[in-house]
């Protein structure tokens, strides 16, 4: 069993962590929650007071943070994770950052001689309970292979994307589907309304048809065809409309450096923009329905 230096214990990386402590890791965790750090204590983990007192003396360090700037802050610097880990440590960080961040954090591991692959995650806080993550993972082969079996304790599918910045580029791209569908999924259900179409009866024929995909199937943003969508519980995230538009976010700014087009991409990401602005940041995405359907 490893010794585990844990950062960032939110939605995601709390109940992360506790599966790792039920696999029979022992977890040193810092957070800047004092309630979140109490919480994993409580389930069997070690207070560290520090990042450096987090990462000593550990074979893996694991973050889950907001954004880029908090896993560069945290890796960087005569305080940070680089500067204190002992050597030979393996870093995993499975928040959700730019593909850029996620190789300047890689070349600062490894410029110190440590293993460090970015580890991304899909499968909503759910799935952070359950375990049963998908993680997309950049980093060598010999990283990969070191990082999989504490992976495992955490996720269900581990999916090796390539070299550094993979994971999170996989993460992106992945994600910019998932918003555009929803908006498609969205406004196929308004136009049917408008049409006196069932919404019942348009999703039996889609989740059947070619219309058919997850946004559909396993998140219908509209009330009734399935019962576990956030639709069913006034819109209660799941994952949030801030959430998502991070991520079409990520995705546009790594569009225009690496010259690829993509439009509807873009446009996800202005309406997302929008229905946050008029005060929906913490809403279910799915809810970005009733922004097609009028209301404000
Ligand atoms: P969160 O805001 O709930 O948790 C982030 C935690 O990091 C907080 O507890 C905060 O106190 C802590 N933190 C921030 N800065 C810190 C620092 N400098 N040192 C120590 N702790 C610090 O966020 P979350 O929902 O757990 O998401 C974490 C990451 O996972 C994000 O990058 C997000 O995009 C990604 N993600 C989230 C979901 C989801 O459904 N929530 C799904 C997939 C991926």
């Amino acid at each position: 069993m490893a010794n585990i230096g844990f950062i960032g214990l939110g939605n995601m990386g709390g109940p992360m962590a506790e599966n790792l402590l039920k696999a029979g890791h022992a977890l040193k965790v810092y957070d800047l929650s004092a309630d979140a750090v109490a919480k994993a204590v409580e389930a069997g983990a070690t207070k560290a007071d520090t990042v450096a007192q987090a990462v000593s003396n550990v074979n893996f360090v694991v973050t889950v943070l907001p954004a880029g700037k908090h896993v560069l802050s945290v890796y960087d610097g005569p305080d940070g994770v680089v500067a204190n880990a002992a050597p030979g440590t393996i870093l995993i960080d499975s928040s959700t950052i730019e593909v850029d961040a996620a190789r300047k954090a890689a070349d600062l591991a490894k410029a110190k001689g440590f293993g460090a692959v970015d580890a991304p995650i899909s499968g909503g806080t759910a799935g952070a309970a359950a375990g049963t993550l998908t993680f997309m993972v950049g980093g060598s082969e010999a990283d990969f292979a070191s990082a999989e079996p504490i992976l495992d304790a955490m996720g269900s599918n581990i999916i090796h994307a390539g070299d550094s910045g993979a994971g999170q580029a996989a993460k992106i791209c992945n994600n910019m589907v998932l918003g555009v569908n929803m908006i498609a999924v969205s406004e196929a259900f308004m136009l049917a309304k408008r049409l006196g179409l069932d919404a019942q009866k348009l999703f039996d024929v889609s989740s059947k048809a070619s219309g058919q995909c997850w946004a559909l199937t396993s998140y219908c943003p509209v009330p009734g065809p399935v019962p576990t969508s956030p639709a069913n519980r006034d819109y209660q995230p799941g994952f949030a409309v801030d959430m998502m538009l991070k991520d079409l976010k990520l995705a546009q700014q790594a569009s225009a450096a690496s010259g690829a087009t993509t439009p509807m991409g873009a446009l996800a990401e202005s309406l997302y923009a929008l229905y946050s602005n008029g005060g929906n940041g913490g809403m279910d995405f799915s809810a970005i329905v009733k922004m097609l359907d009028g209301e404000k």
